[in-house]
């Protein structure tokens, strides 16, 4: 809501207000811009080693104020306070990652001299951008902008920060105690609004742009990027599937299916929406996920609905499966209950049902019985979206997690990719393009340059005019030598 020029955020589970930040219009947002521009040039005057000590700083902080931080995303988006503090884990780990490694990934480097330019040396390097725009949202407001943040900052570039209109004030928090650590320059900042001031970043003359949302905002983040030609990072929308093979463990993957579904009240992207269970576990997995789904109660282990106009969908989810031939074989049409929704296995429901296709964002699940792996993976991939997926099983789990058309796998586990500051986060398809954390998610923020320097005078020049036509005769000869061979 907004009042007297300020973004009000409530919270979830009482309607009470959780904080108030100030709203940018278009011209406060290319100010920050502007401002950022000057921050990125000291910035990246500190080097590399200024910014990682300045990086690992924040990290300290935030490992130090977990609590806080932890509490104050309660307060805005519902999460329970332990989940918070999972998720500043992850966020610390990918602050540490990229930090400690942008140097070796994107530090200038010699590059082999190549027979036919013998005369030249190469060399590579990654340049930030400048000004980097995040627009960020509400389930993870602290771990999805801080992928992008980290990455972006950690490559020399300052960085103007979008969060949803749903959790500002964690995002104010983020950019506040960076600026506690780094306080000489607005190398990070916030601005705040609803989509219209998300448009304005895009278009404000930031060099690149990292979205965090849904797919239908990351088309309109693409359209208003394309205008100026501004590079962009989607990470979109999930309808992430577990595969349940013969030989699984099916106790420790039903407790994955119901983490990976149910925490975060499954308003999770990378959140299991699906099960594919091949048909000899099929009974014991479903027996064994509805009993333990069955102890999960509404505030505490499951948070309220943090966006009022999801718990709508969640109900026509689910009505949509029930009406076309689906079970509910826990929670089921009476599960939304406002804020809250009661955890909700379904079965038997049709692949065509919105249960299936769309994102529910919410704590439900359905199981299919599959007759084989094979048959697994073919229903997995059949959806729009290819975020994460996971597999339980031995033999073939690897072989499967392979074949599964997404971003990332969990092998006997859920969601673990997303711990892991070395691995590459992002999706195919509906669920989006680029990638944030990893080698691959710092190089997303830099450009590569290639310079060449001639080190000796050419004995056989291609490039000039003043080459003569027996010269060029020597480089085919040259050619046919090094390359004539049928391999
Ligand atoms: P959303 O698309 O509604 O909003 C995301 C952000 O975009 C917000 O800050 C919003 O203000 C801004 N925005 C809205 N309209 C805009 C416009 N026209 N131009 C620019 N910015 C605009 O998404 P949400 O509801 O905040 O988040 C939930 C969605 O995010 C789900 O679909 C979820 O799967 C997805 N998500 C994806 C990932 C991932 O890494 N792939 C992570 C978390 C969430």
């Amino acid at each position: 809501m907004i009042e007297d020029g300020h973004l009000i955020s409530t919270n979830p589970a009482s309607g009470a207000e959780a904080g108030r930040v100030p709203v940018a219009d278009e011209k406060a947002v290319i100010a920050a811009v502007e401002r950022a521009r000057e921050a990125a040039l000291w910035w990246q005057s500190l080097g590399w080693d200024g910014r990682k000590t300045r990086l690992l700083r924040w990290r300290t902080l935030l490992v130090e104020r977990i609590q806080e931080l932890a509490e104050l995303a309660e307060l805005e988006s519902g999460k329970p306070v332990n989940d918070g503090i999972i998720e500043v884990t992850a966020a610390v780990e990918h602050l540490d990652w990229a930090a400690k490694n942008a140097k070796r990934v994107l530090g200038p480097r010699r590059m082999r001299t190549r027979l036919l330019l013998a005369e030249h040396v190469g060399h590579l390097e990654y340049q930030p951008y400048g000004v980097v725009g995040v627009i960020g949202p509400w389930n993870y407001p602290i771990v999805t902008p801080i992928g992008p943040i980290s990455g972006a900052l950690a490559a020399g570039n300052a960085v103007v920060f979008k969060p949803s209109e749903y959790t500002p004030v964690v995002g104010q928090w983020l950019a506040d105690t960076f600026a506690e650590i780094v306080p000489e320059h607005p190398v990070l900042q916030a601005v705040h609004g609803l989509g219209d001031v998300g448009g304005a970043l895009c278009r404000s003359g930031v060099q690149k742009v990292s979205f965090t949302g849904s797919t239908a905002t990351g088309k309109k983040v693409m359209a208003a990027c394309a205008e100026n030609l501004v590079p962009v990072v989607i990470e979109a929308g999930g309808k992430d599937a577990l595969i349940v093979d013969a030989d699984a463990d099916v106790a420790a993957a039903a407790e994955a299916a119901v983490w990976g579904s149910m925490t975060n009240a499954g308003q999770t992207c990378i959140g299991i929406e699906r099960v594919y269970a091949v048909e000899s576990v099929y009974d014991k997995f479903v027996d064994a996920v509805v009993e333990k789904a069955g102890k999960l109660r509404t505030g505490q282990e499951i948070g309220p609905i943090t966006m009022p106009k999801q718990l709508d969908i969640i109900r026509d989810h689910i009505e949509d499966a029930l009406a076309k031939g689906g079970r509910a074989v826990l929670g089921g049409a009476d599960a939304v209950q406002a804020p809250y929704v009661s955890p909700t296995v379904l079965v038997d429901v049709p692949a065509h049902s919105s249960e299936m296709r769309e994102e529910t964002f919410g704590p439900t699940l359905t199981i299919t019985k599959v007759r084989d792996a094979d048959e697994a993976v073919q229903k997995a991939n059949d959806s729009p979206y290819g975020l994460g997926g996971s597999v339980f099983g031995k033999k073939d789990a690897i072989r499967i997690a392979r074949r599964l058309r997404s971003g990332m796998v969990a092998v006997n586990g859920t969601l673990t990719f997303v711990g892991m500051g070395n691995l590459p986060f992002g999706g195919v398809g509906e669920s989006g393009f680029g990638r944030i954390h990893g080698e691959d998610g710092l190089r997303e923020f830099a450009r590569a340059k290639a310079i060449t320097v001639r080190r000796a005078r050419s004995l056989l020049p291609a490039m000039t005019f003043e080459r003569t036509p027996a010269q060029v005769q020597q480089i085919v000869k040259a050619l046919r030598l090094l390359y004539g061979r049928k391999p």
